[in-house]
């Protein structure tokens, strides 16, 4: 890539606003910077772009589609300037010029297009797809509005709509030429042609248009540049018959198009939580239609191989069962437009198609009712239909031991097409994503599918990219990384653990600790400018910043932060080391539980950071708007990870990935990819408490477990419950009573008061670890030093070589 210098740097910038602009340098605000470096830094990415692309296209190689309803990105400037090489010069030029870089890469708005972790993960999944060289391109849905903004009044959780593109997005590119048509709806016809095939034809159907738009995903340093596609939807009917109908004809008409773009109108804000909208199945298939049609012309352009070749080419990884009409889907393109029979459609759809699975929360498996496909899909209903029958008959026919679970097998079932049935069945691949997570698929959750298809199933946990979650987010622990192991570990993050060696090397522990302090102070400067909260920045930074879910269990968190608060209040000289709790978390609008933890934690933090009897030794931050960008400030700066999921309901969990990267100690439940964690670092170097995923499992089971007992057994927990019962904390009696209802009542589903008396033992032996700073030190450069393993470029190593078979262009 030609490097710009940082003189070069400085008269691009001045040339793109005042030449192009027409902003005089001296008058140019941030927002002005922000629009001339995103152009310069366009203008040098767009080379690599196109030779990439045509790359692809002159040597046949195979690619990969990553479908996915989310994909939560985040800024990209500055991740772009970094992947590209510019960004030490861009960042001269800056000051030079005066300006502060931080400031002028947040005008970028976060582009939320996700909820939370499977949304990054396919983030993450493209970023080490190019920065690997592997030929792939992730395809998604350009929601007009992202995942709410968070504001929290008076202590509650308020939604805000996120209306991301009020202002020009500048990394996407509008493809108009490529839009495709999708249909809903209509009315099918059925033809028998002379020769005995069959023919559908489709009439009255509902027509939409489909329009990509590019943004380009930079590899590291490597000349390669992907495509993450967004499709918007449009209706193509043109303003001139707006000009000739009369006012009804054009009301209809308005209602007709906004009905229309309202397809990609908003991100549903449920992270694992079934919604049975009509739009989101729209949204679905509108997602998969226009990426396989796409695809598909893009497989045909040299026009040399039959489609019999399609999975030499492409194959498709769907994130999670959201995409999973593509198994019917790519039935439908190569049976009634490509005159394939079923069989040969079937081998296609099949080879081509792989599934992840990511929860198995039974809260969280898709299900739609049959009448509602019926209707809206009327073609994909008949070859749903036509897969399941053909499937159960096979497995009536060669599986008579499972004749008894063909109910529990069948893709149809009670009137509701169950669509992880559907992705099992259409595809070759099955994978969890952590090694516990794959188990309880294959011995749980699927094991009758694990008995029909054992080939089908394997593990890939997941990963994060060590580029933007360690070198971007905290450049001066990778520099102190490079001075003494060198900088090897930006391509091959394995190299990291050569930091062992240094892992006693007292004088560079002292450097590592200097630069966590330095990422302390920075955060609790943003945490009194955006709360008004001080909080010492030698205290302990305890972190949990995540989705706001029962299972994760930020109640167990703030019922430590209370038991906390009794024993000072009833010690006031209790020596204690300082800590600060720090809360992220967004909750779906119609979590009425969540919404009420939220208020909780917002109440003991005005309460706690109020009372001046406890002399500062507890500060409670609840920092509002949890998104990627505030991840990025938090996570430098941690020393706690909390990771403390109910064992066997956190799939794998990846913020626990990215703390570990920065030196944060994790305080986890075996759980998810805790467990791997665990594996590498060794006991002594991870803080495990709790209930394994088989005790839960046996209460779940054969019961056994009553909340009330612990109720009545500990007085902590007891005191606690009380509280919130009596109104303790509320400034009405009533308000936390739903709480102690809701536990006690409920039996306390997610095992909140059996984990809590390891919970607390636990926080004490990292408080002792804390006081032992370099004995502490040691800890966290070994696990920096074993998170190389978590790097996505492992995961996407093994998804290449285990399902997409597919080769780096070198
Ligand atoms: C990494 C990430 C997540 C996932 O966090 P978990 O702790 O694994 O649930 C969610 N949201 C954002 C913004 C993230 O960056």
């Amino acid at each position: 890539m030609p490097h710009l210098t940082t003189d070069k740097w400085i008269e691009a910038i001045k040339h793109k606003t005042e030449k192009v602009g027409g902003i005089s340098i001296g008058e140019a605000s941030e927002r002005d910077l922000f629009y001339a470096i995103c152009a310069i830094a366009s203008e040098e990415m767009n080379k690599n772009w196109i030779d990439t692309q045509e790359k692809y296209r002159e040597t046949e190689c195979k690619q990969v589609y990553y479908l996915s309803m989310e994909f939560l990105v985040g800024r990209l400037l500055e991740s772009n300037l970094l992947n590209s090489g510019m960004l030490n010069e861009c960042n001269s030029a800056l000051e030079a010029m005066g300006f502060d870089p931080e400031k002028v890469y947040s005008v970028e708005p976060d582009a939320g297009l996700g909820n939370g972790g499977l949304g990054r993960l396919a983030a993450c999944f493209l970023e080490s797809i190019a920065s690997l060289k592997f030929p792939g391109h992730g395809c998604g849905i350009r929601y007009r509005y992202g995942l709410f903004e968070q504001r929290i009044i008076h202590g509650h959780q308020v939604e805000l709509p996120d209306y991301w593109l009020k202002e020009d997005y500048p990394w996407e590119t509008r493809k108009a030429e490529e839009a495709v048509d999708i249909h809903f709806g209509g009315d099918i016809h059925m033809f028998k042609k002379n020769d005995g095939t069959l023919e559908f034809k489709y009439e009255n159907t509902d027509k939409v248009t489909a329009v990509p738009y590019d943004v380009p995903v930079v590899g590291y340093q490597n000349q390669v540049v992907n495509s993450l596609r967004l499709w918007s939807a449009e209706s193509n009917s043109g303003s001139s018959d707006l000009l000739t109908s009369k006012s009804s004809q054009y009301f209809h008409h308005l209602d007709h198009k906004h009905s229309i773009e309202q397809i990609s109108g908003f991100l549903y804000p449920d992270d694992s939580g079934y919604d049975g909208k009509i739009l989101r199945l729209k949204q679905q298939y509108f997602l998969v239609s226009s990426s396989l049609k796409s695809i598909i012309r893009q497989f045909k352009k040299n026009g040399r191989h039959s489609l019999m070749h399609l999975p030499d080419r492409v194959v498709i990884q769907i994130n999670d069962t959201h995409p999973s009409l593509a198994v019917p889907e790519l039935m439908r393109i190569l049976m009634d437009e490509e005159r394939f029979g079923w069989d040969d459609a079937w081998e296609i759809t099949t080879k081509t198609i792989a599934y992840t699975n990511h929860t198995t929360l039974s809260e969280a498996l898709e299900k739609w009712p049959q009448d509602m496909v019926k209707s809206l899909l009327p073609r994909l209903h008949m070859i749903i239909y036509e897969i399941n029958e053909r499937f159960c008959r096979k497995v009536w026919e060669d599986h008579p031991e499972l004749r008894d679970k063909i109910h529990e097998l069948a893709i149809i079932a009670d009137n509701q097409v169950h669509m992880a049935r559907l992705a099992i069945v259409g595809s070759f691949s099955v994978n969890g994503v952590a090694r516990l997570h794959t188990e309880i698929l294959k011995k749980k959750e699927m094991s009758n599918f694990y008995t029909l298809f054992p080939e089908r199933f394997n593990n890939k946990t997941n990963g994060i990219t060590h580029r933007r979650w360690l070198l971007q987010v905290n450049p001066e622990l990778s520099t102190l990384i490079s001075d003494v192991i060198g900088p090897q570990w930006i391509q091959r993050p394995n190299h990291l653990i050569s930091l062992l060696r240094y892992s006693n090397d007292v004088p560079f522990l002292e450097r590592v600790s200097e630069v966590k302090l330095q990422n302390k102070a920075r955060l609790a400067q943003f945490i009194h400018e955006k709360t008004g909260i001080v909080v010492d920045e030698r205290s302990i930074f305890d972190v949990q910043i995540k989705r706001l879910h029962e299972y994760k269990r930020q109640l167990l968190n703030i019922f430590h932060v209370i038991h906390l608060y009794n024993e000072l209040k009833d010690n006031p000289s209790l020596d204690i080391t300082p800590r600060t709790f720090i809360f992220g978390a967004k909750a779906a609008p119609s979590y009425y539980f969540a919404k009420e933890v939220i208020k909780l934690i917002n109440r003991m933090a005005s309460i706690i950071n109020n009372d001046t009897s406890i002399q500062g030794k507890l500060k409670v931050v609840f920092l509002e708007n949890y998104n990627v960008s505030l991840a990025e400030k938090i996570i430098p700066a941690t020393d706690i990870s909390e990771q403390i999921s109910t064992a066997s309901k956190e799939a794998s969990g990846t913020g626990n990935m990215k703390m570990m990267m920065n030196g944060a100690l994790t305080v986890g439940t075996l759980d998810g990819a805790n467990i791997e964690i665990r594996d590498l670092v060794g006991d002594r170097n991870i803080f495990i408490f709790g209930l394994t995923a088989d005790e839960v499992h046996d209460y779940y089971q054969n019961g056994g477990y009553v909340a009330r007992d612990i109720y009545h057994t500990d007085e902590r927990v007891r005191r606690i419950l009380d509280q919130l019962n009596e109104g303790a904390f509320g400034s009405q009696e009533i308000e936390f009573k739903d709480i102690f209802y809701h536990i006690l009542y409920h039996n306390d589903p997610y095992f909140v008061l059996k984990d809590f008396d390891a919970y607390i033992e636990t926080h004490e032996l990292v408080e002792q670890a804390y006081r032992n700073q370099p004995k502490w030190m040691n800890m966290s450069m070994t696990n920096i030093a074993y998170s190389g393993k978590f790097s996505s470029d492992r995961t996407i190593q093994e998804y290449a070589s285990e399902i997409w078979k597919l080769k780096r262009m070198d």
